[in-house]
């Protein structure tokens, strides 16, 4: 018998199976762990089997033996190495990248720490069961007949299919039907998670495993709590805030087939089930699932490939789907299923007003607050209800700058300026340099350094001197750095320990408090001013999403948005919670600039710290490149400087495909890639893919 193995070296060029010899009595199998002679070193190296053969095309006697298998490690899952397979392709990185993403990280836990079991702190509470309405029923009716039809057609567990995997078309392995797809498209507080709810319930009664999927950034214990306290004990989670050690405890209860639910953020995908029914995607528009690092998956799509491979359904979730999704849905791919209105019964959408910041400054009010939100603050404080304040912006001011020669105070390895926070350090958001707020101006020397905008710091401050009686939370990344911080700033201010809850875009994001009645968006023209054509699709979700904050009880909610631009459709249509409209509004301005969902578009940015090599590379791979792309009608953009050109101290450049067809699109980048690493021979540059 022979193995096909990847090396475990991070070296494109020996990114490709090599096939070794399985000594007598040996057992390997896909996805085994292996040590294994390699090039002239003494020294093994480790790789992955990822597939068996009886015969080799090689020499036999050129053809080495497999030292061992690595004992301890985790054996991947077929299935997962086929996924790896295509995410090679996909985003083109490599294999060996591909499969250390999909495979967790073996790490014990430090037995003499205090442990405290993550599941414990959900644990108390209980969970009230709902009879479903007329549209979360039909909504459930229909994923359930999903769940039921893959259940029929799967008669052996397609997961292991030893020896054969088809590396050419990881896709097409046997499979001729899709599975279906789902979109719940409701408004916030309409009842989707109980239509989830509903769908696990259904799974497990077949004996099949399910993923839940939430968004990092809101992964408190709000929806865990309620998962796992319908599906006690069968319920694993996997979090960002975890050591290492605890996600591998995790992750081998879903191995061992312990638990029957893992509900984590993006890497949850790769759950090593075999027997999985259903894949549920909540917030299914959330950046945080797109990963930031090479592989720069897009979960949604990852979590349709798997769902191909193992045939089950996906059903993704929102009251603001992303256009790729909910055009899919219009098309027919996805099955749309809405939910028009709030579950709670006596619960309705806040009304919502936006206030123009150009007429307070204008009557003469200068402060962060407009009269209108200042007066309504007063109110719910008297009326002891809370208020939530959102802020898109960390630090105390955005920047410090001279009065005398104008520059801003930037990083001296980035090309941003430094934001002050208040401890009176000036600190660098892109790379974390930090140093003490200077007396002089770096450039001029003049004392007069003032600062000016304001983050989530500043308004602490200044919300606690308008509102000396109020108790004051403030949540962001600067608060949140230790482990359980969310958790406990959340649950404080839940257990109403707080009036005013201050935050950046990770306190808006599906939190239920009852005792909301006021949400103030204090600059909603930040996220608008993103350099990004996504710029107006993520102020819309903000918006809406912050609105849905408000009013979830019984209590009518206000919603106030304070804005330099409040003509702006994104604003105007957010705050009538007008989803549909938005969309086509959206879409005809994508058509118009050939942006996605319409057209495809890659990225690819080159960094490198010699900024010459960079110069000289990019002109000519653009230059070659052009040859290429008329041919098949695609349109070059470049090379550009990133919008932040130096990120501690390595300079990076932009190219841009745009095309319709996704395959030509992975096609031109793969000879971009070609081309550069042709003119860049010791691979100095470093290449980052990015698929939209
Ligand atoms: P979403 O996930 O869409 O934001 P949830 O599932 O969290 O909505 O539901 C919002 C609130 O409505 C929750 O407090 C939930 O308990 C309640 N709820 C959900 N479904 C029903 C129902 N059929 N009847 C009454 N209350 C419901
Ligand atoms: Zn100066
Ligand atoms: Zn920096």
């Amino acid at each position: 018998m022979y193995a096909q193995v990847i090396i475990d070296i991070t070296n494109e060029a020996l990114d490709r199976p090599y096939t070794y010899h399985i000594p007598e009595g040996m057992h390997v199998s896909a996805g085994d762990r292996v040590s294994i002679p390699f090039g002239n070193s003494r020294i093994p190296k480790n790789g992955y089997v990822i597939s068996l053969s009886e015969q080799s095309a090689y020499d036999e006697d050129k053809i080495k033996d497999i030292l061992g298998v690595v004992s301890n490690a985790i054996s991947v899952k077929e299935q997962l190495i086929q996924l790896a397979v295509w995410m090679s392709r996909e985003y083109g990185t490599t294999l060996n990248q591909c499969l250390k993403t999909v495979l967790p990280v073996k790490k014990t836990v430090r037995k003499n720490l205090r442990r405290i079991d993550p599941m414990e702190r959900y644990r108390e509470e209980t969970d009230e069961q709902h009879i479903l309405n007329p549209e979360q029923q039909i909504a459930a009716d229909a994923i359930v007949s999903g769940i039921r039809s893959c259940f029929a057609r799967k008669k052996v567990s397609p997961d292991r299919t030893p020896g054969s995997l088809d590396l050419t078309q990881p896709e097409n392995a046997g499979k001729t039907q899709d599975p279906p797809r789902y979109l719940v498209f409701g408004i916030t507080g309409s009842g989707k998670t109980e239509v989830y709810l509903h769908a696990i319930e259904e799974t497990l009664a077949l004996k099949r495993k399910v993923i839940m999927l939430i968004p990092e950034i809101s992964l408190t214990f709000q929806t865990v709590l309620r998962i796992s306290s319908r599906f006690r004990g069968k319920v694993a989670i996997l979090h960002s805030r975890m050591s290492l050690g605890e996600r591998y405890e995790q992750y081998m209860k879903c191995e061992r087939g312990e638990v029957d639910i893992l509900v984590g953020p993006r890497s949850a995908i790769f759950a090593p089930f075999d027997n999985l029914g259903l894949i549920i995607m909540d917030e299914e528009h959330e950046g945080a699932y797109k990963s930031e690092t090479a592989p720069r998956y897009e979960t949604r799509d990852v979590a349709f490939q798997r769902a191909k491979l193992t045939d089950c359904p996906v059903v993704y979730g929102s009251a603001t789907p992303s256009l790729d999704i909910f055009t899919k849905a219009l098309h027919g791919e996805i099955r749309l299923l809405e939910l028009t209105h709030r579950a709670k019964p006596g619960s309705t959408l806040a009304a919502t007003e936006i206030i123009d910041l150009r007429k307070e400054l204008a009557e003469g009010n200068r402060s962060i607050f407009s009269r209108h939100l200042n007066e309504l603050m007063t109110e719910a404080l008297d009326k002891k209800e809370q208020i939530m304040l959102f802020m898109n912006r960390r630090g105390y001011s955005s920047f410090i700058s001279c009065r005398s020669c104008g520059e801003a105070v930037k990083c001296p390895h980035c090309d941003v300026s430094l934001t002050l926070h208040r401890d009176g350090m000036l600190r660098c958001h892109y790379c974390g340099y930090e140093t003490p707020r200077m007396k002089l101006c770096p450039s001029c020397g003049s004392p007069y350094l003032a600062p000016f905008g304001f983050g989530t710091e500043r308004l602490e401050e200044y919300v606690k001197q308008s509102f000396p009686d109020a108790g004051v939370l403030r949540m962001d990344a600067d608060t949140t750095r230790n482990k359980g911080g969310h958790e406990r700033i959340l649950a404080a201010f839940r257990a109403h320990r707080a009036d005013i809850l201050i935050g950046t875009q990770m306190i808006v994001k599906g939190h239920d408090f009852p005792d909301v009645t006021l949400v103030g968006m204090i600059a909603a023209d930040l996220s608008l001013s993103a350099p990004d054509f996504k710029a107006q699709e993520r102020t819309f979700q903000l918006i809406t999403q912050a609105a849905g904050r408000a009013g979830r009880d019984r209590e009518a909610g206000h919603v106030i948005i304070q804005t330099y631009q409040p003509e702006h459709y994104a604003i105007q249509l957010a705050a009538r919670q007008d989803y549909r409209i938005f969309y086509e509004q959206e879409m005809a301005f994508r058509k118009l600039m050939g942006y996605p969902p319409v057209e495809r578009l890659m990225t690819i940015q080159l960094q490198c710290a010699d900024e010459n090599l960079l110069d000289a590379v990019s002109e000519l791979a653009v230059k070659e490149m052009s040859g290429y792309c008329a041919a098949c009608n695609a349109e070059l953009i470049g090379p550009l400087r990133a919008t932040v050109y130096r990120v501690n101290d390595i300079f990076r450049k932009i190219i841009y495909i745009k095309h319709g067809s996704h395959d030509i699109i992975i096609q031109l980048r793969d000879q971009c890639q070609e081309l550069i690493r042709q003119h860049d021979r010791r691979s100095q540059i470093l290449l980052n893919f990015d698929l939209q």
